[in-house]
């Protein structure tokens, strides 16, 4: 048997992407949130759209996940 090389690299492909998001509590509008793992427990996220600021846990950070063509804002 001379052909068992690689077999570990099965479905390493990012097809899509996840990302954070928190909804606003006035517009409801998805504000991404970088870095997940980062934020404290207690954060605050401005809204991008109206400018609330809305404070959150990190147990309510909803995961969005993009396909990986989709980077582009309009
Ligand atoms: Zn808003």
């Amino acid at each position: 048997m001379f052909f068992s090389s690689n077999t570990q690299t099965a479905t390493n492909r990012k097809a899509t992407w996840a990302r954070g998001v928190v909804p606003c509590d006035k517009c409801r509008a998805q504000n991404a949130v970088y870095r997940v793992e980062a934020v404290a427990d207690e954060f605050s996220v401005r809204c991008s759209q109206c400018g609330h600021r809305g404070f959150y846990r990190k147990s309510e950070i909803g995961i969005q996940q993009l396909p990986e063509r989709r980077l582009k804002k309009r």
